[in-house]
């Protein structure tokens, strides 16, 4: 039975916490803080303003089977009205390619055609032997289960057993070796490592197919994507501004205690009393302000993070890209810490930043210093004939929490799915599900669907 005026904390004012504000609202409840450490709402849908336009230093673009956003726009009256997504593609010395065009590269005719078939097989085995696999988070996958809600607009209960899905906690890369579909990767592996969701050799195939379900493939294969005018942060502000209670920003938490049924927060130096809290912010870090027991502990300290680095930068107008490229040559893991790509949002002027995008760490090698990342992504844009004149800002995130495959396997997801609830406490946000907007305003609704 659902206690309408239960008070409800809630960590974090980025797409997860703000969006299981709106989940909770719609179903009823009124008594909830959202409290937001920062200046701003967003998370990492962060888009500043330059010269009169905003650009993206954090997410930039969605796809139609966004279905929370999509909750999200509804609820706010607002819509995706940005600039159209468009790209081409540059090899590491700065020639402009082709390599999905056959005839611009007619010793590649016997692969491309391959890779053509093994796109149908794969489409056919995610359909038949991997039944299931794109449900929003990951319960039951290391059990060989699926439990969750269908990707349709209305979202209905799905349920069953799949023992082939506990293939999805192997490396991509080895999922596609067994399934013999490899050259999928080619396609994959744009949206996927450019994007800063790390290697195919070390990421768990549940986290790239979930995210990177075939539809939402296909639609980045054929740019049918959506943007935001005013920036993906406008989304969150926007629901920021249309909930019933706002945000609390600059909201320093130190100490979070959970005691005879309640939840005790410290905030700003003054101890408040809720009933439940919902952690959308890191949970790896959450031992270090909440009581956390011994089992909390343990499973948080397993989450691994991506070190993605972001600069925007001006350029003369004669050096300004004409479009957005991808680099290919730099996605592989000897690559890493290498730019590859960088985007051009506004195509009708040449007087905005681009933004430029490159990861730092890889599975069992030294972590990249971000000084020294820094350097070789500003001289990779020189090799890639647009040299930076200027960088205007830069961001380090947070980005994409996960856990490895053996952690995975181990049943990891399946452990703190059982704990939630306990101690009035529940677990959301990113690493619970996926890395995007969509994904974890998702994981928000359905865990207010679950225990709300
Ligand atoms: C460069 C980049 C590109 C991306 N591109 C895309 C894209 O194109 N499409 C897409 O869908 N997604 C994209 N993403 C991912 C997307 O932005 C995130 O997955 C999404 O923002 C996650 O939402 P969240 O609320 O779980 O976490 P976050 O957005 O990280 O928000 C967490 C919030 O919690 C706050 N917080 C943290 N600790 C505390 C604390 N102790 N107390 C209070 N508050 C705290 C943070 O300040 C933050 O506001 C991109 C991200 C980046 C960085």
């Amino acid at each position: 039975m659902s206690n309408l005026e239960e008070k409800i904390c809630i960590i974090g004012g980025g797409p997860a916490g703000l969006s299981a504000a709106m989940y909770l609202e719609q179903k009823g409840y009124h008594n909830y803080a959202v409290l937001e450490r920062d200046d701003h709402v967003g998370g990492k849908c962060h888009s500043p303003h330059y010269n009169g336009r905003r650009y993206e230093m954090g997410a930039i673009m969605g796809v139609p089977s966004y279905y929370a956003v999509h909750d999200v726009e509804e609820f706010c009256g607002i819509t995706h009205d940005g600039p159209k997504l468009n790209r081409n593609y540059k090899d590491r010395n700065g020639n402009v390619i082709e390599p999905f065009e056959p005839k611009k590269n007619i010793l590649k005719i016997p692969r491309l055609m391959k890779m053509k078939s093994q796109m149908k097989k794969l489409a056919e085995l995610l359909e038949t032997k991997y039944k299931g696999y794109d449900i929003n988070g990951h319960r039951g996958v290391s059990e060989g289960r699926y439990e969750g809600f269908a990707v349709t607009p209305g979202r209905e209960p799905v349920s069953g057993e799949n023992p082939n899905l506990k293939d999805l906690v192997l490396p991509f890369k080895q999922f596609c070796e067994m399934n013999g579909v490899e050259l999928v990767q080619d396609i994959w592996i744009g949206p996927f490592t450019s994007f800063g969701y790390g290697y195919f050799d070390e990421i768990p195939a549940a986290y790239v197919l979930k995210y990177l379900d075939f539809q939402t493939t296909m639609n980045f294969v054929k740019i049918n994507l959506w943007t935001w005018k005013e920036g993906t942060q406008y989304i969150w502000e926007q629901l920021n501004e249309h909930l019933m209670h706002q945000a609390r920003l600059n909201s320093k938490i130190t100490k979070v205690e959970r005691k005879d049924g309640k939840v005790y927060v410290t905030v700003n130096g003054e101890t408040e009393e809720f009933d439940k809290i919902i952690i959308t912010a890191p949970l790896q870090y959450m031992p270090e302000y909440f009581d956390a027991t011994p089992e909390e502990k343990e499973l948080f300290s397993k989450i691994d993070y991506e070190r993605y680095d972001v600069l925007a930068v001006e350029t003369k107008p004669e050096d300004h890209p004409e479009i957005s490229y991808y680099v290919f040559d730099n996605m592989t893991p000897d690559r890493y810490g290498h730019l590859m790509v960088y985007y051009r949002r506004w195509r009708d002027t040449k007087d905005q930043v681009i933004t430029t995008y490159a990861l730092r760490n890889h599975q069992n090698k030294p972590e990249i210093p971000y000084e020294e990342c820094r350097a070789t992504v500003l001289e990779d844009l020189k090799t890639l004939k647009n040299p930076a004149s200027n960088v205007v800002y830069e961001k380090d995130w947070y980005y994409f929490p996960h856990v490895d495959s053996e952690t995975y396997a181990s049943g990891w997801y399946e452990k703190v799915e059982a704990m939630q609830g306990q101690l009035g406490t529940y677990y959301a946000g990113e690493v619970m599900s996926f890395g995007d907007m969509d994904e974890t305003a998702e994981y928000s609704r359905e865990l207010v669907e679950r225990f709300f």
